[in-house]
């Protein structure tokens, strides 16, 4: 089963996965989300690639576990796959919100910081 990652959903899919009701953990023993059982699967997401190993469907990467769960076709999945990482900010961590107060109180600190310039001030000579 050579499937070829998809680029864009790199590092995007144990979000991907949840979508499509597939919950997975990284590097955590659990059961297999297609044949069961208790700790068999490990989803270690080589690479952000979605990659897992089962010790009974063996090794395969989200696209695998997609079409499993859905029985659609692989360019199917593809097509999914590829709409909805398109959709999801880049990066792994979700961005964090930027405090609009702090970032005053740092700028007031950058600003009384600063030196006022003279004529002889040699400094960035
Ligand atoms: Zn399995």
């Amino acid at each position: 089963m050579a499937v070829k990652g998809i680029d864009i959903a790199k590092g995007k899919w144990p979000s991907i996965l949840a979508h499509f009701g597939i919950h997975v953990k990284r590097n955590q023993h659990s059961p297999c989300p297609m044949c069961g059982g208790k700790d068999r699967f490990r989803f270690d997401d080589l690479d952000g690639r979605g990659t897992f190993y089962c010790n009974q469907c063996g090794a395969g990467n989200g696209v695998h576990l997609i079409q499993r769960k859905t029985n659609w076709d692989i360019a199917k999945v593809f097509r999914e796959v590829q709409k909805m990482a398109g959709e999801m900010p880049s990066g792994v961590i979700p961005q964090k919100k930027d405090d609009p107060e702090k970032r005053r109180r740092l700028l007031n600190e950058t600003w009384n910081g600063g030196k006022n310039v003279s004529p002889d001030d040699t400094s960035g000579k």
